[in-house]
């Protein structure tokens, strides 16, 4: 056979086939893959076997989800686009349209908005408890078509703590999972499944990556779902499959919800992350610990230092003992606070831009779990939707900021903020007289 023509060359030179061993994950960064056998693609369709499109299965993404998997001690992990797909594909793998979910007050404005528009659309409502350290509260507000419980392990934006076991308690006596969103706290501090939770939710742009280059978002799931006990409450997970084949608990046992969100959910709806993303959140999951712990000691530094400034209203960090879940912190932060948390500055809306604007370390911008430092007026941007007595009640006043603290020396975090605190001084000054 003679040479090829030029666009067929341009296409087809270019060695496939058996890789050398990369010690980094190799990014395959490919909408699918060869069927090296003719049988290989009725396998693949038929058992799931082998890899075939990348928005059923990838190996980089799988590498990143077998990582997360481990270290947040589940079964299985799914990463996804972003954090917000990650908590509607771990919700719509759960409700149908007449159900109802039991959520936490303290959670990220994106997940208030996706609960109270759009699954609302789709027929799915949301009761919410305000006092989520009673769980006297949470069991009033279960009703027969409650299909989960949902609350974050560390809140925005009052750094609002859950007693994870005693609320998953409350959850498993109806039969339902609780949904943990860990994203504030990531597994290096607290494993939530450890304390009885069975699914967690993570938006991986955050602290995982940290790097502030991508977003992602993951699922994890304990892989402890009891067909016995709950199958009637989610009948899609113990119905047989097409053609009287095994239904997903049967295939998947204890791994059937997060087996249905992998099969039914993301690959439907569609928010599969890019090879490229995993790869990077990979990355970024290499060097969490040592990121965390920094973060969270400097946390701990600059909440001590402005709790102790004439210009500061109050702190709301849990690593503090004059916040409220500081108890339940022993419990369950052993190994550090976090590092986002609020503050609220005398004089109000006008001082806290003066300071956000006398900052030159911290970046000003909407974001967090970054490296680098950021802060942001939560009244005038992410709770700008609420009414006032909306925010106020979720610890949001026109003063308040707030930051998410990254790895610099901490020296030059207080120096920053003490410069800038200077220059607010003259409002504050005029606000407290
Ligand atoms: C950012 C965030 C999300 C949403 O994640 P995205 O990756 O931005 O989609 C969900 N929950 C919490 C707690 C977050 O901070």
């Amino acid at each position: 056979m003679g040479q090829r023509g030029f666009a067929t060359r341009q296409l087809h030179e270019c060695p496939r086939g058996a890789a050398p061993t990369a010690r980094a994950t190799p990014i395959y960064l490919t909408a699918g893959f060869e069927f090296d056998e003719y049988g290989q693609a009725a396998a693949h369709f038929g058992q799931g076997e082998g890899y075939a499109y990348t928005r059923i299965g990838n190996p980089t993404i799988e590498a990143a989800e077998h990582t997360l998997a481990s270290l947040e001690d589940g079964s299985q992990a799914l990463l996804l686009a972003s954090g917000q797909a990650a908590t509607s594909v771990a919700l719509l793998a759960l409700l149908e349209a007449g159900q109802h979910v039991v959520s936490s007050t303290h959670i990220y404005e994106g997940t208030r908005a996706l609960l109270n528009d759009n699954l609302t659309r789709l027929g799915i409502e949301t009761t919410y408890v305000d006092a989520i350290e009673d769980t006297e509260a949470w069991e009033a507000a279960i009703r027969p078509e409650t299909r989960a419980l949902f609350a974050e392990s560390i809140s925005n934006a009052t750094n609002r703590l859950i007693d994870i076991a005693a609320v998953a308690d409350v959850a498993h006596r109806h039969g339902i999972p609780l949904i943990i969103d860990n994203t504030f706290a990531t597994p290096y501090l607290l494993r939530p499944i450890e304390h009885g939770a069975d699914v967690v939710v993570h938006s991986a742009s955050k602290f995982l990556a940290g790097h502030g280059s991508v977003l992602g978002g993951a699922i994890v799931d304990s892989g402890t779902f009891d067909a016995e006990r709950s199958g009637a409450l989610f009948p899609h997970l113990v119905a047989p499959g097409r053609n009287g084949t095994p239904s997903l608990a049967e295939r998947t046992g204890g791994d059937a919800r997060i087996a249905y969100a992998r099969e039914s959910v993301a690959p439907r709806f569609g928010p599969t992350p890019s090879p490229l993303n995993a790869f990077l959140i990979g990355q970024g999951i290499e060097t969490l610990s040592i990121r965390v712990e920094r973060q969270s000691e400097n946390a701990l530094a600059v909440a001590q230092w402005l709790a102790g400034r004439p210009e500061i209203a109050s702190v709301d960090y849990v690593g503090l003992p004059s916040h409220r879940d500081h108890r339940l912190a022993a419990a369950y932060l052993p190994d550090g606070y976090g590092s986002v948390f609020t503050f609220t500055v005398h004089g109000g809306a006008e001082a806290a831009q003066r300071l956000v604007e006398g900052l030159e370390v911290f970046t000003h911008m909407t974001h967090l779990g970054d490296v680098r430092s950021l802060i942001l007026h939560p009244a005038s941007t992410s709770h700008v939707g609420l009414g006032s007595d909306e925010r106020l009640a979720l610890g949001v006043e026109p003063g308040t900021l707030r930051v998410s603290i990254g790895i610099e020396d901490v020296e030059d975090l207080i120096g920053d903020l003490a410069a800038a605190l200077a220059q607010v001084g003259s409002i504050v000054g005029a606000a407290r007289v």
